[in-house]
């Protein structure tokens, strides 16, 4: 009980800092960089516990952000006069066996040394029998590009055996480089992501899908796939068979390799066709036979959605989302010391300029046209579950949420001259937010790591992928005032060398929220311009999610 009434009283007392901003007065120096600071003590707090789904530290979240919420002024998201969305996930551990027969003879494969499998349709026990395995290059269909990878073959039943990453499809004027008008070049689409690739060979009807892994296309190492093997969770649903292949895996090169000679092929020649779009799905001369048994739990959690409606009774059924997710890691009883994760950037900073934005959206006059979602996501920390929930259940629909903005690890390092956007180059909402930030003084910088394909891991994505425009904010400072040229740099690297997912990810003393409080107004702005448009923002030709928006507005 301690604990919670503590959590109580910070919200008390940020209500009266913000109330004389929210009032149009003068605020005092520094008293919205003390609002937000404010926020992420409390959401930071050990209290708090590191915000883990399905624990206490989620209820006291939870009943924080709702605190906020009502505070603030906004009215509840959902329809049933509730200020949460209950988020059913089953979480799983899987132990699989696999092998392959190739060539008459069977090549065992050692778990998890070997391969990867886990099995995402919550049942006990799934099983893939003699399976024909077939290569299917990139496992690719994009209409945007002209690419099919599988020209219409019938794949139902059968083994898909998939590379990682996009095609890499030469440049045709200077074939040492990538095209960048296919696949976007160097930089990474959602196509060479492993979700897609397991998603496309449902959509195929296969019986189980098998990415080979390779460290260079993939952005990141086979440990990271071993992980893969521990807890999953997906969102509990009748349809979990229909939505999931029985089986999805991972192999190592190696294997990949060993596999394509036994049956007479050579992985290195087809995987250079691949990358052509003459490609055609070949059979492996193999079948596939893996099972898994699965341990499965049943997690109950929320997602926290507050709404503030538009001034025009013709256009207030439409909505401009925020969001920022709540959730983090909890604690590690197994470390001395400090044990828990507080995620006071990752992403109590997300949340508090959220709030931020509410309270001056709230303040506005005149109120815009359009209403406002602030949407905090559940589980983001385990592949966007909140958010993935949020999409398959959306409150208000999707076709009339005209775009998300999304924050995730917020800049707490000063004023800037430039603020980074993750998709920049997606959307028309990249103009909006440029006119805004040139009114600061300030101007828009694409993601300078885009091959690491950051715009498809936070939870603005899975409502992209149903359509929806959206801006993505990760480390969004950048050109750094009165500060050397490297400086930024040097703080995002000092920041995800020492703190990002460890228990040292807390509230500092060297942090300057003057940067913070620029971004708040600028994001204010745009979120206000959209909802005021006079038009819907679009994707951008050659996005992979401008055909489902459109088919999805022509309903
Ligand atoms: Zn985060």
């Amino acid at each position: 009980m301690r604990t919670s009434t503590s959590v109580v009283l910070v919200g008390g007392i940020m209500g009266c800092a913000v109330m004389v901003s929210a009032c149009g007065q003068v605020a005092a120096p520094g008293a919205r960089e003390a609002a937000i600071v404010a926020h992420v003590k409390a959401l930071a707090s050990d209290e708090m516990e590191g915000r883990l789904p399905g624990t206490p530290g989620e209820e006291r979240t939870v009943r924080y952000l709702e605190a906020q919420c009502k505070r603030i002024g906004l009215v509840p998201g959902t329809h049933g006069g509730t200020y949460v969305q209950q988020v059913p996930l089953i979480g799983f551990i899987g132990a699989p066996k696999a092998f392959f027969t190739a060539g008459g003879q069977r090549i065992d494969l050692s778990y998890p040394d070997d391969y990867i499998a886990v099995s995402r349709r919550g049942q006990d026990h799934v099983a893939v029998t003699d399976s024909d395995m077939v290569f299917v290059g990139y496992g690719v269909v994009a209409p945007e590009f002209s690419w099919d990878d599988y020209k219409g073959v019938d794949l139902a039943g059968k083994t898909l055996v998939m590379l990682v990453g996009d095609p890499p499809v030469p440049d045709p004027k200077s074939p040492s480089a990538l095209d960048v008008a296919t696949f976007k070049g160097p930089a990474m689409t959602y196509y060479g992501r492993w979700p897609y690739k397991f998603e496309i060979g449902n959509v195929q009807r296969a019986a189980a899908v098998i990415i080979v892994h390779e460290t260079g296309p993939a952005g990141y190492g086979y440990d990271v796939v071993r992980n893969m093997g521990r807890e999953n969770f997906n969102v509990e649903s009748a349809d979990l068979d229909r939505r999931h292949a029985a089986i999805d895996a991972w192999i190592t090169l190696d294997r990949a390799k060993q596999l394509f000679a036994r049956g007479g092929l050579d992985f290195d020649a087809l995987k250079a066709q691949a990358a052509t779009r003459a490609f055609r799905p070949v059979p492996l001369k193999a079948t596939f036979t893996a099972s898994v048994r699965n341990t499965i739990r049943r997690v109950r959690t929320q997602n926290v959605i507050g709404r503030l409606e538009g001034r025009d009774p013709a256009l207030r059924a439409e909505h401009v989302m925020y969001s920022a997710h709540w959730d983090h890691f909890g604690r590690d009883l197994s470390l001395t010391g400090d044990q828990i994760f507080n995620g006071a950037l990752d992403n109590a900073s997300g949340m508090a300029e959220m709030l931020a934005i509410a309270e001056r959206l709230v303040a506005m006059s005149p109120r815009p046209k359009r209403s406002f979602l602030f949407l905090s996501p559940t589980t983001e920390e385990s592949a966007m579950l909140g958010a993935k929930y949020y999409a398959q259940h959306p409150l208000w629909p999707l076709e009339t949420t005209l775009a998300d903005i999304n924050m995730d690890i917020m800049n707490f390092w000063g004023r800037t001259r430039a603020i980074v956007s993750v998709g920049h180059g997606m959307t028309t909402l990249d103009e909006i937010l440029a006119a805004e930030a040139a009114h600061q003084g300030r101007v828009v910088l694409p993601d300078p790591e885009p091959e690491k394909g950051y715009f498809y891991r936070s939870d603005h994505f899975e409502l992209a992928k149903l359509g929806v425009p959206a801006l993505h904010f990760l480390h969004p400072g950048a050109e750094y005032r009165d500060r050397p040229a490297d400086y930024g740099q040097r703080m995002r690297d000092r920041y995800t060398t020492n703190d990002y997912h460890k228990v040292t990810d807390e509230v500092k003393t060297d942090w300057d929220l003057s940067g913070a409080v620029e971004d708040v107004d600028l994001l204010t702005a745009v979120g206000a311009a959209v909802a005021n448009g006079a038009s819907y923002p679009a994707w951008k030709p050659g996005t992979e999610f401008k055909a489902i928006r459109e088919r999805g507005r022509d309903k």
